[in-house]
């Protein structure tokens, strides 16, 4: 008898042709984020992983939890095919959901049994009332219910027989490298990790770009967004941080240009940089974590003055989301505790009094024009420290 567990992967189900590349991406996915568990084997089977050698370390559910690409996984006993074991295996399937249900009072359950097995000696509807019957005599106290049970068992018959009654949620999407890479632009803030976390779990692999005004900002903000793409790297893998220097660009644009313009002219800046990053990193998008309206330099003609500045796609999945709903996301992903850290970000230094809300392009474009631009990003990208962040 031996502990596995049992995972299961959805979409890519779907993707035809492509779904012997879509399940190997997985499978080296799923084995890079149990690296540190040694010993631990990824088994592909049909339409499913097994996670052989699984180990006692309980958080290996947990990082499980959080691949891209799988919708459920099972803790499940595997035993040979024959009946006293899978008898022994459910009795202790059925007294470990009894533990987790805190007592056998009242507690109602089934068997459901599948076979893909068809040599195997018993139809799946008798292997379910046999091992039903079984459990009853040996639990006195609990009864059956098909319908509406507090207790699943379940009986794969496969190669061996598999069983186990629960089934734990997995993170979803589609599996990391699949779908091609982007460039996120990654402050300290709550919104910009959300929106990596939701392109990343569309299947892109990401590279974060984080600007940094030193010494208005300090090292322990730094510090906060390696700590973000680290929270981040337990769903997607490693991330390249690429930090910026910004402090120059913010200067020159704070002396020679409006005031109202500064938020405005400082992220078509970004967004600049982030693009030439973007190509020497192959990625062919930008990701932000802008949502509509919620500043002044997030309103439809502030975007619109925004993207002017560079010729990408840029994916703003938060655009529709209302803030509590994204803080929401930020709790469940994990990255809201670091996120509220107090740190300044380089945005809250130099901020105009009066920001535009309705800019006009031109206006913008002229502006930008009394500095040097290209020199200043040069320098900026020149500098840019490279931190590969892994778990
Ligand atoms: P966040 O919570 O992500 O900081 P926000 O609501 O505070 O978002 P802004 O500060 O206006 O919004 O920034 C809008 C977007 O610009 C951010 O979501 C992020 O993608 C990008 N951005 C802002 N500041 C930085 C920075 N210092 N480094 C990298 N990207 C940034
Ligand atoms: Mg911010």
């Amino acid at each position: 008898m031996e502990n596995v567990i049992l995972l299961r992967y959805g979409e890519i189900h779907l993707k035809g042709q492509n779904r012997p590349y879509f399940e190997r991406v997985l499978q080296s996915n799923i084995e890079k984020a149990l690296e540190a568990y040694k010993d631990v084997r990824v088994i592909k089977a049909q339409g499913r992983y097994f996670i052989e050698n699984v180990g006692d370390d309980p958080r290996i559910y947990d990082t499980i939890s959080r691949i891209f690409g799988i919708i459920s996984f099972s803790p499940a006993l595997r035993v040979a095919k024959n009946m006293e074991d899978i008898q022994e295996a459910a009795e202790l399937q059925l007294k470990d959901a009894i533990d987790a249900q805190g007592g056998l009072n009242g507690l109602s359950f089934k068997v459901e049994s599948r076979r893909s097995d068809k040599t195997f000696p018993l139809t799946s509807m008798e292997l379910s009332r046999t091992i039903g019957a079984h459990l009853l005599r040996k639990f006195p106290g609990i009864k059956v219910d098909v319908h509406n049970p507090m207790v699943t068992i379940h009986i794969e018959v496969r190669e061996w027989t598999y069983m186990y009654h629960r089934i734990i949620p997995g993170a979803g999407g589609m599996p990391v490298g699949t779908n091609g890479k982007a460039v996120l632009l990654l402050s300290g803030g709550i919104d910009s990790p959300v929106a990596g976390w939701m392109i990343s779990k569309r299947g892109v692999e990401l590279t974060a770009v984080h600007f940094h005004s030193f010494p208005y900002t300090s090292d322990r903000s730094k510090e906060k967004v390696i700590d973000l793409c680290r929270i981040l790297t337990g769903y997607c893998g490693p991330i390249r941080l690429y930090v910026v220097p910004f402090t120059r660009i913010q200067q020159e644009l704070y002396q020679k240009c409006p005031d109202k313009m500064l938020t405005l002219l400082m992220r078509r800046f970004m967004m600049k940089i982030g693009e030439i990053i973007a190509r020497r990193e192959e990625a062919g998008v930008l990701i932000t974590g802008e949502s509509l309206g919620q500043v002044a330099s997030q309103t439809l003609e502030s975007l619109s003055v925004t993207d002017d500045a560079v010729s990408m796609p840029v994916l703003r999945p938060l655009i529709g989301m209302d803030k509590i709903e994204i803080i929401d996301m930020a709790k469940k992903i994990d990255t809201y505790e670091t996120s509220i850290l107090p740190y300044e970000d380089c945005c809250t230094i130099f901020v105009p009094k009066h920001p535009l809300t309705r800019p006009r392009l031109d206006k913008v474009r002229e502006a930008e024009a009394l500095v040097d631009g290209k020199e200043l990003i040069e320098d900026a990208v020149a500098n840019a420290e490279v931190i590969e962040v892994k778990e």
